[in-house]
């Protein structure tokens, strides 16, 4: 109910030429900005996901509205979902050539273009959420990023953390590494990479597709994102065993890029607000995933008969030796890559000595 309102409420705002009409308190605010500028900034948001898909085209559609509502209207942005403008996998090319002027998606969708951007959506065996928002905003991080980026035109910014994921979804246990061998698994970057190390085929899929690929058997296993994103997408009419923890992606940034020409083009507020609200949505996307999760979890367990199952120590050890290596070579292959992974290695030793003594200590003791 709430996701129709506001998007009626933007379409409103469209065509009255003054943003959100259905909100007075905005609107107030807006009117005088709209009249002194003269002019309404119209951007595009092109996304990876299915439009109000939970969670993560949510996320989006939520940062649309952050970035509308904070600049009292000046800005206003239309967001597409996947396949309404541009297919999934190209709105990285559609933004750097300013077909839209936002995009909503995951780095790791773009090692075709550079390796480097995989360790901006998740590293096997890395940082958590806190620990990746920590080395983005404050460890070096988003330079990088920015680095990067600027290559293909964009500016990028973190826009919704996953927390820990789900390891996925099976239809046979897994209770060794020899399982993994011959498994066809849509599963993205660098824990794909570890699968196929490990004698697997990992494919990369969008998520709209993610379930008749399952269900079809055109794929053997999945891994999506966790409770509430998978029961949104029925995963688990199409597979048996829902495995944890989601070693290969602990705290998956995912992310928004703006056209660089379009960001500079912005007055320092307008920057300023685009940067903020996404941090915002950062936030946002973290406390609402969290809060749903387990009772989403819940449900696939009590309703859908799921049987939830924990990768066994010693697989979890074996996989996570071959993904400091499958990492380590990624680094040494490419030098963009060897900058960012110097970084992101170096503050999750400092991240995991301070975790030792804060998160760690205090969860086991919480569980004593
Ligand atoms: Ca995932």
């Amino acid at each position: 109910m709430k996701r129709r309102e506001f998007v009626s409420k933007l379409g409103a705002g469209a065509l009255a030429g003054t943003a959100l009409a259905g909100c007075s308190r905005s609107s107030e605010q807006a009117g005088p900005a709209i009249i002194g500028s003269g002019k309404t900034i119209e951007w595009k948001m092109v996304t990876t996901w299915p439009k109000n898909f939970p969670g993560l085209g949510t996320g989006a559609n939520n940062l649309a509205r952050l970035i509308t509502e904070m600049s009292g209207g000046r800005i206003n942005v239309k967001v597409y979902g996947a396949k309404e403008l541009v297919p999934a996998f190209e709105i990285f090319d559609a933004v750097s050539r300013n077909t839209a002027q936002l995009g909503h998606g995951a780095a790791y969708y773009w090692k075709g273009k550079s390796q480097a951007a995989q360790f901006f959506a998740a590293v096997p065996f890395g940082l958590t959420a806190q620990e990746m928002n920590a080395w983005i905003y404050h460890g070096g991080g988003m330079e990088l990023w920015q680095e990067i980026y600027a290559d293909f035109n964009l500016v990028p910014m973190a826009a919704l953390n996953t927390g820990v994921q789900m390891g996925g979804w099976f239809n046979k246990r897994i209770d060794s590494l020899t399982d993994l061998e011959g498994l066809k698994m849509r599963i993205p970057g660098l824990g794909g990479e570890v699968l196929n190390r490990l004698g697997g085929t990992a494919v990369s899929l969008p998520g709209g597709e993610i379930f008749t690929s399952l269900q079809s058997g055109a794929i053997d296993a999945t891994e999506w994102v966790g409770p509430y994103n998978d029961l949104a997408f029925g995963l688990y009419k199409a597979a048996k065993y829902y495995y944890y923890p989601g070693w290969h992606e602990p705290g998956t940034t995912l992310e928004c890029f703006v056209n660089k020409e379009a960001f500079e083009a912005l007055p320092a507020d307008l920057q300023s607000i685009v940067t903020n609200a996404a941090k915002v949505a950062n936030l946002d996307g973290l406390s609402e995933l969290t809060a749903r999760n387990n009772a989403a979890l819940d449900d696939l367990v009590n309703k859908h008969g799921v049987q939830v199952l924990k990768f066994p120590d010693e697989v979890l050890k074996q996989i996570r030796e071959v993904s400091e290596q499958v990492v380590a070579e990624v680094a040494e292959n490419d030098p963009m890559s060897k900058k960012v992974y110097d970084s992101y290695i170096q503050f999750r030793e400092q991240a995991m000595a301070w975790h030792d003594v804060s998160e760690r200590a205090y969860l086991n003791a919480r569980a004593l």
